[in-house]
């Protein structure tokens, strides 16, 4: 039995979700708002976890191609305190590929694979209940009608509405990005600094973070409580304006580490919003969530994780509830495994949101030897 599906979003839940289905034979149509693959830069690396987006590639028969990209050696983490003193400094083991990182790029191709997506194709608006499916409306005006849709679209999805009111909170932490080429050449100091992995440094209310991506790119996150206008009074665009306020927020921290400040050409802001730790719905067959449209926490290494696991399971079951619907056809089987889906995704999103979310408020945080305390708890030793 052939099922319309379409995944809106093609992020690491929407991709994952329409690779499983086509490695079981399922046709899935992903509706993706960028233009094309690389029309924004794709973000900082990835740390996918044993047991959760190692898990999902495995489903998605992607190991192979995942270890020869990944980088075990990204799992190294530096803590400094703001005077530059090194106070914890973890290297993986060689044999050690618990958490190995991944280019957020490398890992949309590979997920890509052979998949068609559908690019620039802005979805609006998400309309159950109609007598033909589920309808799909699009920035452009058109229409289009499956009978399941899953909303992957991220924190400000268009899809939720179809299925809770609820929509995102700022957590009172802002982060603001800015990123290094070259580095070993470059800004070879930096590049000691962050080693292969990452070097984070916090402060009272603030935190400086570094990870190194590959080819010599390192991401670089100043996060801090503030306002959201914090910068109301600043042009975005003005790097050097950015720059000058941020060095002013982090006055006192030793050169080495403002130094991760001075040399980024641009600065992003991205103000970290939350859904509520334990946000369900009541369910609506033919719609469902995944990923940051379901449950978006703190970017704490979770997220991705989980949206690539959802997006794995939720196919499996699919898969086998078309099968099991072409032996012994009736009504309601697909809307029954999304249902129980959804309650085993619930349950695993929401002990994440609470893990995330009292880790954000350690990190940063007016104590800052919470923030170690916390690396303490979690490191292996
Ligand atoms: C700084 C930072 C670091 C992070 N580090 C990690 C980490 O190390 N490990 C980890 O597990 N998680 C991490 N995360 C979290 C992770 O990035 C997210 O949880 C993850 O990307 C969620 O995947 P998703 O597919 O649900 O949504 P997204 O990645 O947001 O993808 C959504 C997709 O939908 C598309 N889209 C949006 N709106 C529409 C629309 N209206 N119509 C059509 N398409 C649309 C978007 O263009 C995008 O391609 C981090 C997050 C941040 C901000």
């Amino acid at each position: 039995m052939r099922f319309r599906i379409a995944v809106v979003g093609g992020g690491p839940a929407g991709l994952a979700f329409a690779r499983v289905l086509h490695r079981h034979g399922h046709p899935v149509t992903v509706l993706e708002r960028d233009p094309a693959p690389d029309a924004r830069p794709p973000g900082g690396a990835l740390d996918l976890h044993e047991g959760l987006g190692q898990l999902a590639l495995e489903k998605a028969g992607l190991t192979a191609e995942f270890r020869s990209l990944s980088r075990p050696e990204g799992q190294a983490m530096r803590i400094l305190d703001t005077a530059g003193t090194v106070l914890r400094d973890w290297r993986p083991r060689p044999d050690d590929r618990a958490n190995p990182e991944i280019d957020r790029g490398q890992l949309r191709d590979l997920l890509l694979g052979p998949l068609d997506v559908r690019w620039g194709r802005a979805v609006t608006r998400v309309v159950p209940g109609a007598r033909d499916g589920v309808r799909v409306h699009f920035a452009d005006g058109r229409q289009d009608t499956f009978d399941f849709v899953v909303g992957a679209d991220g924190a400000r999805s268009r899809v939720r509405p179809a299925v809770s009111p609820v929509t995102p909170h700022y957590t009172g932490v802002m982060s603001v990005e800015t990123s290094l080429d070259d580095v070993d050449t470059r800004h070879p100091d930096l590049a000691r600094l962050v080693g292969h992995g990452s070097v984070a440094v916090y402060g009272v209310n603030r935190a400086l973070v570094a990870q190194r991506n590959s080819g010599g790119h390192v991401k670089v996150y100043a996060q801090f409580r503030a306002p959201l206008d914090w910068h109301a009074d600043l042009d975005p665009a003005d790097a050097e304006a950015v720059r000058s306020s941020l060095l002013a927020l982090y006055d006192g921290w030793d050169a080495s580490v403002l130094d991760l400040l001075r040399h980024g050409p641009a600065f992003t802001h991205r103000p970290l919003y939350v859904l509520p730790v334990s946000h369900t719905w009541t369910h609506v067959p033919g719609v469902t969530l995944l990923g940051d449209a379901a449950h978006l926490m703190p970017p704490l290494g979770a997220g991705a994780n989980l949206a690539l696991l959802e997006g794995a399971e939720l196919a499996e079951s699919i898969a086998a509830a078309a099968t099991a619907a072409a032996t012994a056809p009736g009504p309601g089987t697909l809307d029954e495994v999304v249902r129980v889906f959804e309650e085993q995704m619930w349950v695993r999103a929401s002990r994440w949101a609470k893990i995330t979310t009292a880790g954000l408020e350690r990190l940063v945080s007016p104590d800052p030897t919470e923030a170690l305390a916390l690396f303490d708890e979690v490191q292996p030793s």
